[in-house]
């Protein structure tokens, strides 16, 4: 363990060099000559590094890169890979580098995509590099990088499914919780409800309209109310809008409903609660209600496979020198897809740092080489 932390102290230079690189390369989700060109970044050090580079061509979006390392053949029979996760496409639009500048200050790395997740792309490689450096690679470690986790992995789902089949663990290289990795996240589901009503004079005609905001207001205070928080179980409507003008009663209206539950068997339940509400009774029944939607990331349930690899990582990294904790987060991830397959997934095994997301998105510099070295020994193990 000491002699993978001085490796990792040796190369956090390098480590940094890479994630700048990165970062420069400013790559939204949407924009898929720009995630490709960073992932062209990704290539090339994977190449340096003797992977084996398969490229999944996307029309629509980044194109997404399988890297695999280490022997093809396993040391034990039966002996199957372990599967990286990581995303390259970040929130920031093109440009955001001119106001958000990268840059080292106050201990940190400051940058858009710095902590989610391009420090944790380029941890992994340097991990990857030090095994290889020392041999110590004895089983093929498959690392995928995708193109459209900030958008929900609409394309790179079936492939990080399949690859996870094929796996034995996964590691998913998204920040860390705090100081601690992520052992559950939250699966997340989103419908968008519509309410069609009568427009009309509101001073001439009052009563020949149906006011569609007044019901879908009743439909809010409906399924905001299946929120249990108990059970982790939260409705949120984030955004509403419908109507003209004030003197017009609004024939339209809409919100967009999101649902986050922790365990599985509400996910079933609550759709059918979405799909219930079009037989509800309106109080005005002149108006109509449409709902589409429904869940887009499955629970990552605190599963023992997933404690069983904590509680090694927790081992490593009392030898390392610090204490590992865990955590349950709201957000989702890939690892809710493989997850929810019954492959133990760990989550947050990449950078530490604060604000994803937002202005202040920073890297914590002196975790960097400690966290590499933690993944290089699961890696390893
Ligand atoms: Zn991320």
């Amino acid at each position: 363990m000491r002699a993978l932390l001085a490796g990792a102290r040796r190369k956090q230079s390098s480590l940094i060099a890479f994630t700048r690189e990165l970062v420069r390369a400013e790559s939204p989700s949407d924009n898929k000559a720009a995630v490709d060109a960073c992932l062209a970044l990704a290539v090339t050090r994977a190449r340096l590094l003797g992977a084996r580079v398969k490229i999944h061509r996307q029309p629509d979006f980044g194109n997404l890169l399988e890297l695999r390392f280490g022997p093809r053949k396993p040391a034990m029979p039966g002996q199957k890979p372990l599967l990286l996760l990581g995303h390259l496409d970040t929130v920031w639009p093109l440009g955001t580098l001119k106001s958000m500048p990268c840059r080292i200050s106050t201990g940190r790395l400051w940058g858009p995509g710095t902590l989610d997740m391009k420090a944790g792309v380029a941890m992994a490689f340097t991990a990857l590099e030090l095994l290889t450096e020392a041999r110590l690679l004895q089983r093929e470690i498959v690392l995928l990088l995708n193109s459209d986790e900030e958008i929900g992995s609409p394309v790179s789902r079936p492939i990080t499914e399949k690859l996870a089949k094929s796996c034995s663990a996964v590691y998913v290289l998204e920040p860390a919780q705090g100081l601690a990795y992520k052992t559950s996240r939250k699966g997340i589901g989103n419908w968008r409800i519509q309410v069609e009503g009568v427009a009309a004079h509101a001073g001439v005609d009052f009563e020949r309209g149906a006011n569609a905001i007044l019901e879908l207001s009743r439909v809010i205070e409906k399924v905001s109310d299946w929120t249990d928080l108990e059970r982790g179980l939260t409705v949120s409507v984030g955004v509403a809008g419908g109507g003209t003008k004030s003197n017009v009663i609004p024939a339209q209206a809409w919100a967009e409903v999101e649902a986050r539950i922790v365990r599985r068997a509400d996910g079933a339940r609550i759709a059918r609660k979405f799909a219930g509400l079009k037989s509800l009774k309106l109080s005005d029944p002149r108006c109509t209600l449409t709902v589409t939607g429904g869940f887009n990331r499955p629970p990552m349930e605190r599963r023992p496979g997933t404690v069983r690899l904590l509680r090694k990582a927790q081992v490593f990294a009392r030898d390392l020198g610090f204490a590992l904790d865990e955590a349950a987060t709201g957000g989702g991830s890939d690892g809710n897809f493989t997850a929810a397959l019954g492959i133990p997934t760990l989550d947050g095994m990449g950078a530490v740092g604060e604000g994803a997301h937002a202005r202040h998105e920073s890297v914590l510099l002196e975790h960097l080489a400690p966290r590499t070295a933690l993944l290089a020994a699961m890696l390893m193990d």
